[in-house]
């Protein structure tokens, strides 16, 4: 499932096509989009929006598209009327005059006016975004003092979007490992300079992930021939994640797996000591 950075990377090549441009025509494949048109037809499409796992479209005509990818969605952006070759179920495709964009898979979409955007309770739920212009160090230490977080395990605080919308699985270890924290530990057992450093590395690791396609390793140590496709990708461009038994790339120590709120979770056991 994709994390924060890929849908905030997602969200970009969708707002270089669309926004500022008027949707010539759409083919809406969703029974919440039925009588939609011409909210979303001959509007500009002023805005992309990314909140978590979530994409807000937001049209001229005063109204919101909510749409959330879930497990399978997925956006593609393609010259005007040259859709992808897929068997995936087209739900959305907005055409501007050299463009078009379209959603395949997503069940969950809705129209919205755009001053209720607000109301919708998977929004109300949400933390501030993790790559958010406005979201900083600051703010991730001030939800790690809060009473509602701070008496919770950072393993299930980092996978929990009412903390910080956007934040993921692979993430999750990879924050806690350049952080140096064990997933076990709350935030109120850590020292002030602890949470201070766990809050900046929430932030630094996440914008670097996005910067780079998803590589959290910094550049100094990033494996030369690292790149989509090839074999190890999975565990070359992380510190920990997905490296069970690996050498840890600081002190050499086997890296742990565990399972923890259903999903897997890897860190150094001597770099993030209980
Ligand atoms: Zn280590």
């Amino acid at each position: 499932m994709p994390e924060g950075p890929e849908i905030k990377r997602s969200a970009d090549a969708i707002a270089q096509v669309l926004e500022g441009h008027v949707v010539e025509s759409a083919d809406l494949h969703h029974n919440a989009l039925a009588g939609s048109e011409c909210a979303i037809v001959g509007q500009t499409v002023e805005r992309i929006e990314c909140r978590g796992k979530a994409l807000l479209t937001h049209f001229s005509s005063g109204k919101t598209m909510y749409s959330h990818n879930q497990l399978y969605g997925l956006w593609r952006v393609t010259p005007r009327g040259k859709l992808a070759a897929t068997n995936r179920a087209l739900r959305i495709a907005l055409h501007t005059d050299n463009h078009s964009a379209s959603l395949y898979s997503a069940t969950d979409i809705s129209i919205w006016d755009t001053s209720g955007i607000e109301q919708h309770p998977f929004l109300q739920r949400l933390g501030p975004d993790l790559l958010a212009p406005e979201t900083q160090a600051d703010t991730v230490l001030a939800l790690l003092e809060q009473a509602t977080f701070k008496n919770r395990q950072l393993a299930s605080l980092y996978l929990d979007q009412g903390f910080i919308a956007g934040n993921g699985n692979y993430l999750r270890s990879e924050i806690l490992f350049f952080a140096g924290v064990n997933p076990l530990l709350k935030p109120r057992e850590l020292t002030q300079p602890a949470r201070k450093k766990l809050a900046k590395n929430t932030i630094s690791i996440s914008q670097r992930s996005y910067r780079t396609g998803g590589i959290t390793l910094p550049a100094s140590i990033t494996p030369k021939d690292t790149k989509p496709g090839r074999r190890y990708y999975e565990r070359d461009r992380f510190a920990v994640f997905a490296r069970e038994g690996k050498p840890c790339r600081i002190c050499r120590t086997p890296i742990k797996k565990s399972v923890v709120t259903s999903r897997r979770i890897y860190w150094c056991p001597k770099c993030q000591p209980a």
